[in-house]
């Protein structure tokens, strides 16, 4: 379905998760094994779509651009959000289009208040380059609970989320962004049984599909604070998969279909009456 962003840009709240490194293929088979309760209170499947982007520095200049992963069936279709730019096609009546450079600042000029909450080390502001991303917000948030080493990170960076906006006025809409960093390596802790079985702390698919169980899990709070607050559209996507040794690949920023192909979703939840 075609959101008409017009109508929803002003009076939702819109929250942007990128599941850092998220492969596809591991998301759908989880979902489709009924091991991801939260989101399947929405979705019954995710929708493969290419990224901009083999890595999370290009990928998510690309979608704070506007330019979100592209349908596979359809690269052209239409945009939720635009910005300003000659030649620019895959823009629709229900495409909201901004003046700025950045989906972000232009949400920000629309009234909302935008807030970043990192992630991974594009996210971490330990460094000039780790700050140009979450410099586009107005509240940014990154600490080591919320990085890749952290087991609790997806735990402690909803908790940001909510103490931030909790802060602000009840009226205020926000557009909030998290980089969701579990799936990300370091990755091997999620194994049920890590200590046991998997006893040289490598990552693999099992520990990859193990870390996104983990992040569902931690979905459900996220999904009923936005019910208190009032309508929200929802996107969750991921800025690149990563290869296992497929092909004899290991890693991301490299052109490999298991790491242009990402899932994707996007939906409203109505607030609770
Ligand atoms: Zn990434």
């Amino acid at each position: 379905m075609i959101h008409d962003m017009n109508a929803i840009v002003g009076s939702h709240d819109i929250v942007l998760l990128t599941l850092d490194t998220l492969r596809f293929d591991v998301a759908q088979q989880e979902l489709a094994a009924g091991r991801l309760p939260n989101l399947a209170r929405f979705i019954s499947q995710w929708e493969p779509r290419h990224t901009p982007g083999s890595f999370t520095y290009a990928a998510h200049h690309a979608m704070f651009a506007g330019f979100f992963p592209t349908p596979v069936s359809d690269p052209l279709a239409p945009r939720l959000m635009a910005v300003d730019f000659h030649g620019s096609r895959s823009i629709s009546a229900q495409t909201k289009c901004f003046s700025k450079a950045t989906i972000v600042e232009g949400l920000a000029e629309a009234g909302y208040h935008t807030v970043c909450i990192g992630g991974v080390g594009f996210f971490n502001q330990q460094t000039e380059l780790g700050c140009t991303l979450p410099s586009l917000f107005q509240t940014r948030y990154w600490g080591e609970e919320t990085g890749v080493t952290d087991p609790k990170s997806t735990q402690h960076q909803i908790e940001q989320a909510k103490a931030i906006l909790g802060s602000r006025e009840r009226d205020e809409v926000a557009f909030l962004f998290i980089n969701i960093s579990a799936i990300h390596q370091p990755n091997y802790f999620y194994a049920d049984d890590a200590a046991t079985n998997n006893p040289t702390r490598q990552d693999s698919l099992a520990t990859h599909a193990a870390a996104l169980r983990y992040v569902d899990s931690q979905l459900g709070s996220l999904f009923d604070y936005f019910a208190t607050r009032r309508d929200t559209l929802f996107i969750l996507t991921s800025d690149h998969g990563t290869c296992y040794g497929d092909d004899g690949f290991e890693g991301h920023r490299l052109a490999h279909e298991v790491v242009w192909t990402v899932p994707y979703a996007d939906f409203v939840q109505e607030a609770r009456q």
